[in-house]
């Protein structure tokens, strides 16, 4: 299998009509549809969960698969006339399970939540104990939001990043894990842009007699393609994500042991869902053939390195960027030094067409709403055909908007680089 658009970085699919069947079905859907392809040909998605599905991946989805219904696992169906949705998922697991030298997979969560959510089930009962890292630090909702499940059915201790350098503090991890007993640890962020050391993680954990749970949806695509270390030999289980990084479908994936195999299907299903979407599944099997070829690593790498000349441009531009910089596509800088709060630079940076997110940066004395940070990854801008080269301009461009330039100008700059790649048309 060849991933022809990512090896010269360019992307057909980028571009978007209505196919006649929904114009004519329904003008007004379509409409929408055609206005969001619009928006995204017009200015540059740097959002670091979100990537471009590549045309395979949206062709398994839109297959005849979307209609099957397939309980269960193979060989063991409520349903019947499941031979090839047996075979389909049979093949994506056997594909996950080499991508990433797992034991186990799991290729049914119908997201990273969900999939968090049957990791908490095969291993916990509500009301346990759990290490997490806290939100304001980098953690995802589902590791102990108080209005996600994870928060509410458990109790969840949050460990946090050093002040001095913004690193996970490992101390702090072993003290509240030798304090708390938590009967797991759960290591991996939303918006930590360094790579989690899963060896120490694995010691406190075995410390502290208490499972490892990876939370490793943001760098799932790094992990496959070698440019993260993995979590896979340390942790019990891993959550994963397939439309991150890895430009699948939007779904989830749990890679465990052997011995957790049997819990793990089960807390997939039936405890936290029914039947499959097996065309997901089918997308999931294209993404991770994708994921094994060498130019998904080129495409890895062109992501990485943009995000670490990127966070240079943003730190020359005088915004802090979290941790100094980034191992990874993501990149997290506290704009306080330039006077504005993150939901101010998000706006700025929204009407130059550059579309990145607020985030709250570790000790954030600005309100949840306001923050003091802002997030960008690189996953689609290289999907785009973008480099270093390209991506220290639109760190430029994002410093400039920021220090107070006009958005305008940054964003007409925008709407070339994008024609420039193929994507605006
Ligand atoms: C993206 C992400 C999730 C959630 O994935 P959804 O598919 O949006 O539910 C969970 N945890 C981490 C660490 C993530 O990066």
């Amino acid at each position: 299998m060849t991933l022809t658009d990512a090896a010269h970085g360019r992307t057909t699919e980028h571009r978007w009509e209505p196919p006649a069947a929904l114009s004519a079905t329904d003008p007004e859907l379509a409409d929408l549809l055609s206005a969001e392809a619009e928006r995204r040909a017009t200015s540059l998605q740097l959002l670091a969960g979100e990537n471009l599905a590549t045309e395979a991946v949206l062709a398994a989805l839109a297959g005849p698969l979307v209609d099957k219904y397939a309980e269960g696992y193979p060989g063991h169906r409520h349903h019947t006339g499941c031979a090839v949705a047996d075979s389909t998922e049979l093949l994506a697991v056997a594909r996950a399970r080499t991508l990433f030298a797992a034991e186990h997979a799991n290729v049914q969560p119908r997201s990273g939540t969900s999939a968090m959510l049957a990791a908490f089930a095969a291993l916990l009962r509500p009301g346990d104990t759990v290490l997490a890292l806290s939100l304001e630090h980098g953690g995802h909702l589902s590791c102990g939001s108080r209005a996600n499940f994870s928060g509410r059915w458990f109790d969840v201790i949050g460990y946090g990043v050093r002040e001095e350098d913004g690193r996970i503090d490992l101390d702090q991890v072993r003290e509240l894990a030798r304090a708390h007993r938590p009967k797991a640890i759960i290591a991996g962020a939303i918006s930590y842009p360094r790579h989690p050391d899963w060896a120490a993680f694995r010691e406190i954990a075995d410390e502290a007699d208490a499972y490892l749970v990876a939370a490793a949806a943001q760098v799932t695509g790094l992990v496959a393609a070698g440019l993260a270390p993995s979590p896979v030999p340390y942790a019990d289980v891993v959550v994963a994500a397939t439309h991150k990084l890895l430009r699948g479908p939007r779904g989830g994936l749990l890679l465990c042991t052997g011995e957790l195999a049997d819990r793990v299907d089960r807390a997939v299903f039936p405890f936290t869902q029914g039947g499959a979407a097996m065309n997901e599944v089918a997308a999931k099997a294209v993404a991770f053939a994708q994921a094994a070829t060498p130019e998904f690593g080129a495409y890895l790498q062109r992501a990485v390195d943009g995000a670490r000349v990127l966070a240079d441009e943003l730190a020359l531009a005088g915004a802090r960027p979290l941790t100094g910089g980034t191992d990874t596509h993501l990149v997290t800088a506290d704009v306080a030094p330039l006077g504005l709060t993150g939901a101010q630079a998000e706006r700025r940076c929204a009407a130059a067409g550059l579309m990145l997110g607020k985030c709250a940066v570790p000790f954030d004395p600005a309100p949840a709403a306001e923050t003091s940070g802002i997030r960008l990854g690189t996953g689609t801008a290289a999907a785009l055909g973008l480099g270093p080269a390209e991506l220290a301009e639109v760190g430029r461009l994002i410093g400039g908007v920021l220090g107070g330039a006009a958005p305008a100008a940054a964003g007409q700059r925008v709407r070339e680089l994008l024609r420039e790649t193929g994507a605006a048309g």
